[in-house]
């Protein structure tokens, strides 16, 4: 049909005189052309169909279009589409009851933001004013978003070209796989990292340190669980120490883990926590702070030096309500704890069990990776050359993966079926069934 493949024809011409893409060499850019989606899967305007693994950049919890939160979108957008943040409006004070009402006692105010850059923006600057000290501790393996101070915050190669802001300060968090600690035991890791991480604070000088940022399990970075007793390890040495515990829930959030908060399932609660993606899947932008009632209280009097022309946008706000309300009524974070227990964990190890290029598979709820290596025994990641022919050969098979360095993130929408889970592994498994390291 000539008309509907000139539309993907049209998409890609256009795309590629005019649109400048995020972390690229502009003219190695390929970008796979996307006209529409429902649930787990989208399409091209050729009707050329996509099982998307990737949840957009880990985003879209509920799955693309979910009707309740368009609906909520569209009512809004009939009512009144935007309106100044120093108003107050009925949609935006309801998506912060919502996300209050899934927080932690003692969390009883939502700062609203952009996206998660900013959400990590508002939370550095809240520890700072909140303690009068200037050090952000965050870990090497992280992402925290592409902004000032978040982007500094982060620990991977894009931190390097950007290092504008001041006061950052990087160590190791645990990761047992790929140990800097040489721990053989995921206890020798905690204990190991703890000690690190107590050695940066004095060495640092712990009265200089406002907080630490912490991804609660870094996703970007390789869906690296925290070993049981880390987290609180953490936060017994925040409150040791007069610091601030900054929980980044941009990516782990709203379901990703079977949970609404990652956290929940590490005994720890921190005293900021950052969202975004998941609290509306992202179908507007927007992200926030919740923020502790300690904190809160500084700025009963005092005024809050921050504020953004888009806080708490009605359609962002609209979107929420509609999200978080469509996911408790049709039990969604019960599914993506269901699917990553009973059906993608074990699907994920059956598959490690038969790949040796599978160096280890780790994640919980919707939220995995396989970390490939050319050997098991040095655990030598696979390179990119192999990781772009895997990458070739899923999209060729109508999958949509999240691949990073040499990992494939598994972590399709929360609402993925035990269908989608069977077809998306039966997908993999033939990939990696390719002679991919000769
Ligand atoms: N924090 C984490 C953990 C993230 O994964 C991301 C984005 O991937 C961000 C922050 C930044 O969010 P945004 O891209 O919405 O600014």
């Amino acid at each position: 049909n000539t008309t509907t493949t000139s539309l993907n024809a049209r998409t890609t011409a256009l795309d590629r005189a005019h649109v400048f893409h995020s972390w690229s060499a502009q003219a190695a850019v390929k970008p796979l052309v996307i006209a529409g989606g429902l649930g787990c899967r989208v399409w091209d305007h050729d009707g050329r169909t996509y099982l998307d693994f990737s949840s957009q950049l880990v985003n879209v919890n509920i799955g693309h279009q979910h009707p309740k939160v368009v609906k909520a979108i569209t009512d809004q957008a009939a009512l009144l589409t935007t309106i100044s943040p120093a108003t107050a409006n009925l949609a935006r004070g309801e998506a912060a009851r919502r996300i209050v009402a899934r927080a932690p006692e003692g969390f009883n105010r939502v700062f609203f933001t952009n996206g998660g850059a900013d959400a990590i923006e508002n939370a550095i600057r809240l520890a700072r004013l909140h303690t009068g000290r200037d050090k952000i501790l965050s870990t090497y393996r992280s992402y925290h978003g592409n902004t000032g101070a978040a982007i500094v915050a982060t620990g991977d190669w894009r931190r390097v070209p950007n290092e504008y802001a001041r006061g950052h300060v990087h160590f190791f968090g645990p990761f047992l796989y790929r140990s800097e600690f040489w721990a053989t035991t995921p206890e020798q890791e905690c204990e190991r990292a703890l000690q690190h991480l107590e050695h940066v604070i004095v060495g640092e000088g712990s009265a200089s340190i406002a907080a630490v940022l912490l991804e609660t399990i870094p996703g970007t970075a390789g869906v690296m669980l925290p070993p049981p007793g880390y987290l609180p390890g953490v936060r017994e040495l925040c409150d040791r120490y007069g610091i601030m515990l900054i929980l980044d829930e941009v990516m782990c959030g709203f379901g990703r883990t079977g949970r609404w908060f990652a956290f929940e399932g590490y005994g720890v609660v921190p005293d900021l926590i950052t969202f975004a993606k998941g609290v509306n899947s992202g179908y507007v932008p927007t992200g926030g702070v919740l923020i502790s009632d300690p904190i809160a209280a500084d700025f009963d009097e005092t005024v809050f030096p921050g504020g953004l022309t888009y806080s708490g946008h009605p359609l962002a706000m609209a979107s929420i309500v509609g999200a978080l309300d469509a996911m408790s009524a049709e039990g969604i974070v019960q599914n993506a704890a269901r699917i990553g227990r009973d059906v993608l964990g074990p699907a994920l190890a059956a598959l490690q069990a038969k790949h040796a290029i599978i160096g280890e598979v780790r994640g919980e709820g919707v939220f995995w990776a396989l970390d490939l290596v050319a050997d098991p025994v040095t655990r030598q990641p696979v390179g990119a050359a192999v990781m772009a022919r895997i990458k070739a050969e899923l999209l060729g098979r109508g999958l949509l993966p999240f691949l990073i360095d040499n990992r494939i993130h598994v972590v399709p929408p929360c609402v993925v079926t035990n269908e989608e889970v069977a077809e998306g592994i039966a997908i993999i498994d033939e990939v990696l069934a390719l002679d991919l390291l000769a």
